[in-house]
């Protein structure tokens, strides 16, 4: 997909006040109605950054933060990181199992070093090793697989286990001489753990994927089918192994991004460009916005303090996670800072790729009370001309070239098919798909023409074009002036 700057105009209307107050009207509720006595204390100490104080008070003050985070989650009635590991607690703890694991790594990296240094030769085996009791834990949990190292999960609340690598990884990514450190002692192992694994979302999310994939597929699925598809999912949901990691995989990715400057060493260039990757897929990606959530959001925000990084993240494709962060997060009200002083420059070098997740965002939280909404925006970011209008088409995904009915395709006020579309779509939101009826989207929205004295505007036939002529004259000639100029 070749890149694209959004027009000025658009920018312009982005950054008019009268426009995020009128987005902002539909959507704030949703947080501040329910974390309304949290909401303004993340707020504040995220504004603060935890930029002052030694690395132990800025670990602690970024901690406190994830903690609110949580706390805020808890109230809206998200996920509260409850849950004990059925292990024995037995101090001291039980080598090898995950409070062993957890004090080892800390003690090497935090609470020891630099004493401990050499032992960071052990970073890549206690890492996999807790990546491991997490995966055995949810297993049992979400589908009481056993594994006899469920023995070893001995963690008081899985909350634990998350901040505490937090707080190592916050530690590598304050002091990078550390950071540097610990990638020379554990070597490519480690590497590949940080910057390589893919993600552990679980068996019970990708088959959950695999489920809903084929239920909207099927063109004969019945509400049974989709309702199992529901039920598969809201059981994947309790997999939180990737989410309790994502913190401390976020910090250290965000860490690479941070410190990648114009002098640095080869393998710090190709660090910082893997994690930046990482970083765009993991916060952009529908299904792992949904996996990693609020930890993978805290993890971000020094991506959202820096101006400079956040247009290199914009840039490699990560605006949607802005959009998403800014709808519905901890991060709310950082991100609405942000992006209402989001610079011209990172609207640069979009792709059609990267708009359509911003635009995803925005409709899927903006769907329930104002489709319109949604839509608009969608408007605003894909409408310049017409020639453009059917280059977006063609990107565009299915869903959306139905909720965008009213602007692609022909422009034409009355156009008949255009009406009988809009009827079909109240039919296709109850869930019945024909292959006949998208296939006449498509010819619809697809092969529109331009007017050929304006080249702007579009219609679909002939009839159409003849019977929008009066209202288009005048429109057609200032376009056409315009476009001498
Ligand atoms: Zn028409
Ligand atoms: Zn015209």
């Amino acid at each position: 997909m070749p890149p694209m700057s959004i027009p000025a105009d658009i920018i312009a209307n982005m950054q008019d006040e009268s426009f995020w107050s009128r987005l902002e009207a539909t959507v704030v509720f949703r947080i501040t109605k329910v974390g309304s006595g949290i909401m303004p204390q993340v707020a504040a100490a995220s504004r603060k950054q935890g930029k002052t104080g030694s690395l132990e008070q800025r670990i602690a003050d970024r901690c406190e933060m994830a903690r609110m985070g949580v706390k805020l989650a808890t109230a809206m009635g998200g996920t509260a990181l409850l849950e004990a590991g059925p292990g024995p607690h037995r101090n001291p703890p039980t080598v090898d199992g995950m409070m062993y694991c957890l004090d080892m790594v800390d003690s090497i990296i935090r609470r020891d070093y630099p004493r401990r240094k050499p032992d960071m030769v052990k970073l890549p085996y206690l890492l996999k090793r807790i990546r491991h009791l997490l995966r055995v834990f949810y297993d049992f949990h979400v589908g009481k697989r056993l594994h006899p190292d469920l023995t070893l999960c001995d963690w008081p609340q899985m909350f634990n286990v998350g901040i505490t690598l937090h707080r190592v990884g916050l530690c590598l990514q304050l002091d990078p001489p550390r950071l540097r450190a610990a990638m020379d002692v554990g070597g490519r192992e480690l590497e590949t753990f940080l910057l390589d694994d893919e993600l552990d979302v679980g068996d019970f999310r990708k088959a959950a994927l695999v489920i809903e994939k084929r239920v909207a597929a099927d063109v004969e699925a019945e509400d049974s089918n989709r309702m199992a598809a529901g039920e598969a999912e809201t059981a994947a949901e309790k997999d939180l192994a990737a989410h309790v990691l994502a913190w401390f995989l976020g910090d250290i990715a965000v860490a690479f991004v941070m410190h990648e400057h114009a002098g640095s060493a080869d393998d710090e260039k190709r660090w910082a460009s893997k994690a930046m990757d990482r970083l765009v897929h993991w916060s952009t990606s529908k299904t792992l916005r949904l996996t990693l959530g609020d930890t993978l959001t805290d993890a971000m925000r020094p991506i959202y303090w820096s101006t400079p990084l956040l247009i290199k993240f914009s840039h490699a494709g990560g605006l949607g996670a802005l959009f998403g962060d800014w709808i519905n997060s901890a991060c709310k009200d950082l991100c609405e800072d942000v992006l209402k002083k989001l610079p011209d420059e990172a609207w640069e070098k979009q792709t059609p790729a990267s708009l359509v997740a911003v635009t995803r965002e925005l409709q899927q939280k903006l769907e329930d009370e104002t489709p319109d909404l949604a839509v608009s925006f969608l408007y605003i970011i894909y409408n310049s001309s017409c020639t453009s209008r059917r280059y977006h088409w063609f990107n565009m995904t299915i869903s959306a070239r139905w909720d965008c009915l009213e602007f692609y395709g022909c422009c034409a006020e009355g156009c008949p098919e255009k009406d009988a579309l809009e009827g079909l779509r109240e039919v296709r939101v109850r869930g019945v798909r024909e292959k006949e009826v998208e296939a006449r989207l498509d010819a619809w929205g697809g092969k529109v023409k331009a007017c050929a004295a304006c080249g702007e505007t579009a219609y679909c036939s002939a009839g159409c074009q003849r019977a929008d002529w009066e209202k288009h004259k005048p429109e057609c000639l200032k376009k056409r002036k315009l476009a001498r100029r």
